[in-house]
């Protein structure tokens, strides 16, 4: 992993140590709430607690590194995008993080649930999850899945491609039964976190693109299947998305598509999906707009490209991961080193190792993403100063916290909190250089529970089949 040019980056920022966006605070030892789950809060001793426990308490007793999930942190976001979206339905994307509690609270507050692989189907059916609010995403769903999916009853099959639909149809015919099915189309609308881009084209794997004409093709062929139920269109334009122009140009692209399907058979295609992707923040520099805001928005973006094309409102539904799991989870790791690195030109910068990293966080090195930190087991007076959290990889570029204001005397035992890391984190972890993945545990009303508990070498060592007698 080395496109990001260490080097590079270094002397970059020996000139602007720190990036513009990142002032340095009055008081270090604040907790900007929009990047913190709602029950976290620093108490009178320095100690930052979370659903009534101290993180220095949950340390001790579960280990670090840990990933720390506020229980109704979550439930009131499930809920707030709920309430938001009264009449559409609300999709929890399970890929951002899943297990069976998770998907339990996910059912309790009354949304529905997005898979894309066996793995996670599995979870979902094991946590009991209802399987017709179910939808099964995928651009290579294997026989496996889509049989399970059968069997089981999932409310809908976002199919991705003729070869999936000819699978799909396959099995169907062999269950006897039939598929509940929208097909999955490419706006050429690509949304990244401050900006969109609508092109013309659509050089990507997921989907039947638009302006090729192919999903038109593909909404004639499941019309036509005797086995397939064809409920709409759905599009997903990316993630960690901040206002609603890219929504904006994907609505109309799909609506002119419900147009096109009227014309040529008469029907009104009943759903849209408009995906899921919207942005959270991870640094002070992000501002996300409230659920409330981005359903306005978004109810009057569809209703305008109706009356536009002269079609009746279709039920609407949003798919959002991120959004939800994103604030309620923080990552906790316990800090072994520090160290100052001459930069040249007089400067240089402090590297804060961690006891986890790229193989607990991979976003940073994958995407550049940026996150924030705190010193969570006690509040100081030193001065803030920039600092780079890095983790204990053999990776230059195991980075999990680019740039950060810590406290001078941050050291060695002290514990650092960065939040938002409630999606994408676990669910990507991986086990580079052996490394067990850490444990998920969820704190409400000063109670910790264990949802996923922490790996052990012995997991690691259970998949190694061994020196002796490994003929196959
Ligand atoms: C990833 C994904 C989502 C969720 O994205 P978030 O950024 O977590 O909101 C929703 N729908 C589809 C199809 C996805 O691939």
């Amino acid at each position: 992993m080395t496109h990001m040019h260490v080097a590079g980056s270094i002397h970059a920022d020996a000139t602007t140590p720190a990036p513009v966006w990142l002032t340095r605070p009055d008081d270090v030892n604040v907790l900007t709430p929009k990047l913190w789950s709602q029950t976290t809060h620093r108490a009178a001793d320095g100690v930052v607690a979370v659903g009534g426990v101290r993180l220095t308490d949950l340390a001790e007793q579960v280990g670090t590194p840990a990933y720390v999930l506020d229980e109704d942190d979550f439930r009131t976001r499930a809920r707030a995008w709920r309430d938001a979206f009264t009449g559409w339905t609300v999709y929890y994307a399970g890929k951002s993080f899943l297990c069976t509690a998770v998907a339990a609270w996910v059912a309790e507050e009354g949304l529905s649930l997005d898979v894309c692989s066996l793995g996670e189907l599995t979870v979902a059916l094991r946590a009991g999850f209802d399987p017709a609010r179910i939808g099964m995403h995928g651009n290579n769903k294997s026989e496996a899945e889509l049989r399970l999916a059968l069997e089981r009853g999932v409310g809908r099959i976002i199919v991705d491609s003729a070869d999936e639909i000819t699978r799909l149809e396959r099995l169907c015919a062999e269950l006897d039964t039939t598929a509940r099915v929208m097909v999955r189309v490419t706006t050429g609308v690509e949304a990244h976190t401050h900006e969109y881009i609508a092109t013309a084209h659509e050089d990507q794997k997921f989907g039947f693109s638009i302006s090729s004409g192919q999903a038109l093709v593909a909404l004639f062929r499941c019309h036509n299947s005797s086995r397939l139920e064809l409920l709409g269109v759905h599009s997903h334009i990316g993630s960690q998305i901040f206002d609603t122009n890219g929504f904006e140009v994907a609505a109309r692209r799909t609506l002119k598509l419900f147009a096109q399907f009227k014309e040529a058979t008469g029907l009104q295609l009943a759903e849209l999906d408009l995906g899921g992707g919207f942005g959270i923040a991870y640094t002070k520099e992000d501002d996300p707009a409230t659920p409330e805001d981005l359903a306005s928005g978004l109810r009057e973006i569809v209703e305008h490209e109706c009356r536009g094309f002269g079609l009746d409102l279709p039920k609407v539904s949003i798919e959002p991961g991120r959004a939800i799991v994103g604030p309620s989870g923080l990552a906790l790791y316990r800090v072994g080193t520090v160290k100052a690195v001459d930069v040249g030109a007089g400067l240089s910068r402090r590297y804060v190792s961690v006891d986890g990293g790229m193989s607990d966080n991979i976003r940073p090195a994958l995407y550049a993403a940026e996150y924030s930190a705190t010193l969570a087991s006690r509040a100081s007076t030193a001065e803030p100063v920039v600092s780079r959290v890095v983790g204990l990889h053999c990776e230059g570029g195991d980075i999990l916290v680019r740039d950060e204001f810590l406290p001078a005397d941050t050291r060695v035992g002290d514990l650092l909190a960065v939040p938002a890391s409630g999606a994408y984190s676990r669910s990507m972890a991986s086990n580079y250089n052996h490394t067990p993945r850490p444990p998920v545990v969820s704190v409400r009303d000063g109670q910790v529970r264990t949802l996923v508990r922490r790996e052990t070498l012995d997991d690691l060592l259970a998949l190694d089949a061994g020196i002796a007698e490994n003929e196959v």
